[in-house]
């Protein structure tokens, strides 16, 4: 094991929040880097300190590790790396990799040195993960890809991606899948290029690899594992997405070598939003939309105050259920689901909060500003809040598709919490080369 931190019974203070408030006294300087200051971050173990002290974190509980997070954005600090290194290769690798790959990728994940995208769908391979075509074949010490991938977030900017390949298609669909982390940056062999949405903005992308080549090293979990290796990933995704995850702490810069950040001021990074894409406080819409209201007058229509107190009643649901997983877990037991349930939630108030939302817009909720330039926008409707709902309610359809859509969760809820019988299917037992193809 090489370049890793024991910082076991290093803080003194049992009070995880007070070490870090302490910390940041001496160490935060908004003067600094992005990078210099993930740096100091990550290496203190304050980047992601849910995972083990041995590997980059401080062994914390993920109520700690979110208490974390607010204590940086009390201070006026930048918080740690945003993106799916952080969010879910890293604890993916803490999970399956070997020593010598968590060496090799953790220090750059905390730091935010390189950046991961999710390279898991396909055209023909959505729902039904399982069925990628996408092919690596080995080559020596090395396995050549080739295939499609489509609605990759962040793949503009990715240093390396989480790619799912098949490597056997003489066995079971889900027996022949084989989990690598490749570099991005491979020329020609790697064409990434972006899929605008309808909030104006270029979240995800297509990725094309043709002959892009990954080292036998760089396989993550196992040859064929890869069934498995994915669906740690989509744990992590659905914890971290769905409604009281914890990623709302995460930085407005843009982690790795493309976006550009590191070399920037760090302070000038503090109080913006992040861009787009998964995460985002669910309270603070109902919020905004309750301040909205008062504003013009709606908040006296009865029917609005009826599906507003709906909405804060799930926005509740969602925090006793935290509260109810936090004694769970306290005593050793989980919640069967209660990742897949956290994320349905997170569909339910989101739709939720884009009907009220629009409503308290009235006929201004058709107008939206498309690029960072808010300002005619906002001089048009007098109000400033209006371009924040607009691009809430033109983003509310993506988190129930992402990360395994509303449908599928009901699907794994009804048959691995439930004991429902699954739908009739040969797909385990035939070969996938025999197998009728999605496209
Ligand atoms: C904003 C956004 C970001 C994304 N980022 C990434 C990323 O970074 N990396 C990545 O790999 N992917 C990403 N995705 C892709 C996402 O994971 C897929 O869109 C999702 O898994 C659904 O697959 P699909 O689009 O092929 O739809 P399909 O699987 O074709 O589904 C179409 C419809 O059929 C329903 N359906 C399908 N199968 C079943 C079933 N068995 N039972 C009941 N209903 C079913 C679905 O619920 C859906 O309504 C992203 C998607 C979005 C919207």
């Amino acid at each position: 094991m090489t370049d890793t931190i024991d910082r076991t019974g290093a803080s003194g203070t049992d009070d995880p929040a007070e070490e870090l408030a302490r910390w940041l006294e001496s160490n935060w300087d908004p003067d600094l880097t992005v990078g210099e200051w993930w740096d100091r971050l990550g290496n203190e173990g304050w980047s992601a300190p849910a995972w083990p002290t041995e590997w980059y974190g401080r062994g914390l509980s993920r109520e700690d590790a979110v208490r974390v997070g607010r204590v940086l954005a009390d201070h006026g600090a930048l918080g740690p790396p945003g993106g799916l290194g952080l969010l879910l290769a890293g604890p993916t690798i803490v999970t399956h990799g070997t020593d010598e790959q968590k060496a090799r990728y953790l220090k750059d994940i905390v730091t935010g040195q390189k950046a991961w995208c999710q390279l898991f769908s396909e055209p023909g391979a959505g729902s039904d993960l399982a069925g990628l075509q996408t092919r690596a074949v080995k080559d020596g010490d090395e396995w050549v890809v080739d295939g499609q991938k489509v609605w990759t977030s962040g793949g503009q900017v990715a240093d390396l991606g989480m790619l799912l390949a098949r490597t056997d298609a003489d066995v079971p669909k889900h027996q022949g899948i084989s989990y690598f982390a490749l570099e991005m940056h491979q020329g020609d062999a790697i064409d990434v290029r972006p899929l605008k949405e309808m909030t104006g903005r270029a979240l995800f992308n297509e990725v094309f690899m043709t002959e892009a080549r990954v080292h036998d090293d760089a396989l993550i979990g196992g040859l064929n594992n890869g069934w498995a290796v994915a669906n740690t990933t989509l744990a992590f995704e659905r914890a971290g997405l769905g409604a009281g995850g914890g990623s709302a702490a995460a930085s407005a810069a843009t982690p790795g070598t493309v976006a550009g950040d590191l070399d920037k001021r760090a302070g000038d990074f503090v109080g913006r939003a992040r861009r787009g894409g998964p995460g985002g406080a669910l309270g603070g819409a109902e919020q905004l939309i309750l301040e909205l209201a008062k504003g013009n007058g709606r908040i006296g229509d009865k029917v609005f105050r009826q599906e507003l107190m709906r909405l804060h009643t799930l926005n509740e649901l969602v925090r006793f259920t935290n509260l109810r997983s936090k004694a769970e877990r306290e005593a050793g037991r989980e919640i069967p689901g209660a990742g897949n349930l956290a994320k349905l939630s997170m569909s339910n108030i989101l739709r939720l909060s884009r009907e009220l939302g629009l409503s308290v817009l009235g006929g201004y909720g058709t107008l939206h500003a498309y690029g960072d330039d808010r300002k005619a926008l906002d001089e048009a409707t007098g109000n400033p809040f209006a371009a924040m709902i607009t691009e809430m309610a033109l983003f509310s359809p993506g988190p129930s598709i992402y990360g395994g859509t509303d449908q599928v969760q009901r699907n794994i809820i009804g048959e691995r919490i439930l004991g429902l019988p699954k739908e009739p299917s040969n797909d385990r037992t035939t070969p996938f080369r025999e197998l009728p193809k999605n496209g």
